[in-house]
Parts: structure tokens; sequence; C-alpha cells
């Protein structure tokens, strides 16, 4: 095969150009790039997104084919098994290398295992690399050699064994593009829904791509990261960085954010809000070291014991909670904002999650899966492994008997309830008191528009340690 052949450059969860290892590697190749994203929703095991990443993913694409034009390339986007799509285009263009970004869930590597043995047998140069996080997620291994079960010793470990590298600079100029490949049309994809149009919300709250990763990533840390490490918990005052969804999608790399971090704290990393905001970065990093050495993240719990849990069967509840139709105020705040925005803050993730596993009792693979099609940030190892750390059954999950009571959370992280009153208008009219648990106000006061609670807490929280005593005692 000629060094001029051209590559193949298979984009991914990497949508960006910056601190892209792959292009990198196609750019100093020298040869012609065919830039290329497969809709791949067809290999065994490959779980289709989510209805808001769907969105998320649509423009996504259209700025990474904008910004791939300014370097002179077009993108082509296919849809379908990605090895027979690779087959055939690494035959009718004569292709001689190809280049690719890891992911790690087991589908997808099983996947990109076979698509690498299959291409090397036909003689191209096949090379995969890391964009997605921040060390290989087999790099940090236990004194045994072995997966971390619990964040604090994987974390720790982690920064004693691993050096995180710089991140790469884009590619600038022209460059060796390739005489048009077929593509399909975006808009064919259907990723955007119609009939109803349910993403206005969504276009209100984001811009989707690198570009607006990075304006987002410098406001955060010019402007909140000082306050991060006090503040990130309450709803009320958003201070987080809401770049969950562009690290979902690649078009900002976690090497970029350490660097940037580590440039702004001139290296005092370990200090405050850099050294608390690098530590969420390492729960990404410990999700995936789970999704990495687990086979099922989404459907198994981690504990055995679960599996024999007597989760309650009830659709009406389910509903009133995916709604934010449950009669708790911070709930249903969070359930609202993730519905109209795509995005609810962690604390509040946690407290909706709570109420539905543990006073409600319903499965967490529901919780799950209501969070993977509505939320923009939909991750295939943060949210499963998020979910089974509130339901308890994950690693390093809290206890199962500390269960989260909605109100006192409520009255703790959003003491004024200006958090409540943006998400649940019902309740606008009630004081900074009352309107963490509106019930207690008399009926003449209470709105009729706002549901009385649908679980009782103190009973909810009684039946669910009983559920739990049972498999306990049953293990
Ligand atoms: P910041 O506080 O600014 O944190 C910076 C980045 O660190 C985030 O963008 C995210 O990539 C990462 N991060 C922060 N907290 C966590 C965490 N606890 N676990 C893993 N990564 C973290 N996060 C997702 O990215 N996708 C999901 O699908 C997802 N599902 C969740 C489900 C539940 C039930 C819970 C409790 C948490 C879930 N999280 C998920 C984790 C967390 O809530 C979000 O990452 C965070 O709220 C995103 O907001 P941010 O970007 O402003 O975070």
């Amino acid at each position: 095969m000629s060094d001029q052949a051209p590559t193949l450059l298979w984009f991914r969860q990497d949508l960006r150009l910056a601190d892209n290892p792959a292009l990198s590697t196609a750019v100093e190749r020298g040869a012609p790039i065919l830039p290329l994203f497969i809709l791949d929703e067809e290999s065994p095991g490959i779980r289709p997104l989510g209805g808001a990443a769907r969105w998320w993913l649509h423009k996504s694409l259209e700025a990474l084919g904008a910004d791939l034009q300014k370097l002179g390339l077009d993108l082509i986007l296919k849809r379908g098994p990605a090895a027979s799509i690779i087959a055939q285009l690494v035959e009718e263009h004569g292709i001689g290398a190809i280049y690719w970004n890891r992911l790690y869930d087991p589908a997808s590597r099983k996947r990109d295992e076979a698509i690498k043995s299959a291409l090397k047998d036909s003689g191209r140069i096949v090379e995969s690399f890391n964009s997605l996080l921040l060390f290989e997620p087999w790099q940090v291994k236990t004194k045994q050699g072995g997966a971390f079960q619990v964040f604090t010793p994987f974390w720790r470990a982690a920064r004693e064994q691993v050096r995180i590298t710089r991140p790469l600079l884009a590619p600038e100029g022209r460059l060796p593009g390739f005489p048009k490949a077929q593509s399909e049309t975006l808009s064919d994809w259907g990723l955007l829904p119609t009939k109803p149009d349910w993403v206005g919300g969504l276009r209100d709250a984001w811009t989707p791509g690198e570009e607006a990763a990075r304006e987002r990533a410098n406001d955060f840390l010019d402007d909140r990261l000082d306050i991060y490490a006090q503040q990130r918990d309450r709803p009320d005052l958003d201070i987080s960085s809401h770049l969950s969804p562009y690290l979902r999608f690649g078009e900002i790399s976690p090497r970029q954010l350490w660097a940037a971090t580590d440039h702004r704290t001139h290296g005092e990393i370990t200090s405050g809000g850099a050294e608390t905001f690098l530590r969420e970065l390492g729960w990404r990093e410990f999700c995936h070291h789970l999704l990495f050495h687990q086979d099922d993240l989404a459907s198994t719990p981690l504990r055995e014991e679960f599996t024999q849990f007597p989760w309650r069967e009830s659709p009406k509840d389910l509903e009133a909670w995916q709604k934010g139709l449950t009669g708790y105020p911070i709930v249903d705040a969070g359930m609202r904002q993730l519905w109209a925005t795509g995005w609810m803050h962690n604390r509040v993730r946690m407290v909706v999650g709570s109420l539905l596993v543990k006073q409600l009792l319903l499965p967490w693979k529901a919780g799950e899966e209501w969070f993977w099609d509505t939320l923009v940030d939909a991750c295939p190892a943060s949210n499963p492994a998020s979910w089974q750390w509130v339901a308890g059954c994950g690693a390093d999950a809290a206890p199962y008997f500390r269960v989260f009571n909605p109100v006192l959370q409520s009255q703790k992280f959003d003491p004024k309830g200006s958090y409540i009153r943006r998400w649940v208008p019902e309740l606008a009219g009630f004081d900074d008191d009352t309107i963490h648990e509106p019930w207690k106000v008399s009926a003449v006061r209470r709105t009729k528009n706002y549901p009385a609670p649908i679980v009782e807490l103190a009973g909810g929280r009684a039946r669910a340690l009983d559920a739990y005593a049972r498999i306990k005692g049953a293990s």
C-alpha cells in the first residue's frame, strides 16, 4: 500500500479538532484524509442514543462538519453497522490507514477489535488512541493488579500512577482533502424531533460544538472555579461547569480541562475549587473504569444480592416522577428542569434518584432509562454507574439505609426556594419556608394545581429498609 493511499479518520465520541490524537496522526501521515462519522445502531449490543442526545448529536455533527470544511475536508456521514461500512469505504477508495479514538463500553470494544483485526489482515495501517479519558481504564490498578471498586483509592492511585500528557493543538491551514466520497444527509437521519418539536428548551439552553465548549470552559474557569468547592451543591446558584454534554460527545477533552485548570491556577491544582473540579473529572474516569471492567453496567447490579431486590411496579408513580408531579417540590423542580433543558443539577439528580428507588421503591433501571432518554449528557458510563450508586447496589455506593430526605435536602441546598420557584411556578407564591413542604400549609392557601405528596416519606423509608433487610437476610 502506498504512503499516499488515503487515510480514513473515524470520528466517534471525539467531535472536535483540538486534542484529537486520531486527527493529529492522520495529519502527520500526510496523505489525503477522509473524515467519517457512522451512526451505528445495528452492531450487536450497541445502545441507541436517547432522544435528547440525538438532538445534541445532530447539532454537534453540523458544527464539526463546518469546522472540517475550514480545513478543506468534507465529513462523510453513513448509517449502519460500522464493520461493513468501513470495509466498503476501504475497498472503494483504496484506503491505506485508518485511525480512531477509543470507546470503552463492551459492545463498542468488541466491534472495534473485530474491525481492527480485519483491517490489519488486509494489510492496512490501523491505530486507535485515547482521547476520551485522562488515562486508560486499565492503567490504574490495585496493588494486586485488579480493578478498583471504591473511588477514593482509585483516584489516589490514578494521581500517583499516571502522568497526564499535554493536549494536542488543532491543525491549521488547508489539509489534503479527498475527492468527494458519497455521504448521507444529516437531516435524513431524523435525529431532530418534528411532531411534536419538543426540543425548544434544549435549543434555548445549549449551543453544541467545539467552540461553544471552549467558551463554556473559559467562562467557568474564569468566573466560578474559585467558588466551585463551596457552592457546587447549590442548584439555586448553579455554578457548576455545565460541560457534561460537551465531554460526553468529545467536543472538549478532559485533558484540555486539566491543562486549562493547571494554567489558571499556576500549577496549584491541589487547592480549593481546582482540586474539587478535577476530582469530579476523576468520578467520570472512575465510571469508565467500572464500565470497562463490567460487562453490563446498565442492567446488572454490581452487588449481586440486589438481583433479588423486591422492586415495586407502579406505572402511575413512575409517570408522576417523570413528569415532576410527585408533590415534593425539589424533586419536581429537578424533573422539570431535566425535561425542559436535558440537564439536571448533580445534587438534584441524587435527590430525585433517591426518591425513586427508596421511598417509591421503583427499580433503578427505570430511572436510568428515563435519564438515558432525556439527558443531553446521557453517558454509557456515568449514567448507569451513578444510578447504581444512588440505588446502593453499585461500586462505592452509600449504604442502602442512608435515604435522602427531599425536604431536608431542599432546605439545605435551595434555602430560599428560588430553584423551586423557577421550575415549579405553581409554588411561586409560597414563602421561603413553606415552599419546601407546601402540604403543611392550610388548605385555603394551598395551590389547587400542585399535587399532594405521592408517598409519605417516613413510611416509604421504612418500606425500603424492610425490602433491603429481606435481601440482606437472603444473601
Ligand atoms: P461539574 O460539576 O462542572 O463537573 C465537571 C465534569 O465532571 C462534569 O461535566 C462530568 O463530566 C464530570 N462529573 C461531575 N460529577 C460527576 C459524577 N458524579 N459522576 C461522573 N462524572 C461526573 N453525568 C454525565 O456526564 N452523564 C450522565 O448520564 C450522568 N448521569 C447521572 C445520573 C445520576 C442518577 C447521577 C446522580 C449523576 C449523573 N451524572 C451523569 C453525574 C453528574 O450529575 C453530572 O456529570 C453533572 O451534574 C454534570 O454537570 P456539570 O457538567 O456542570 O458538572
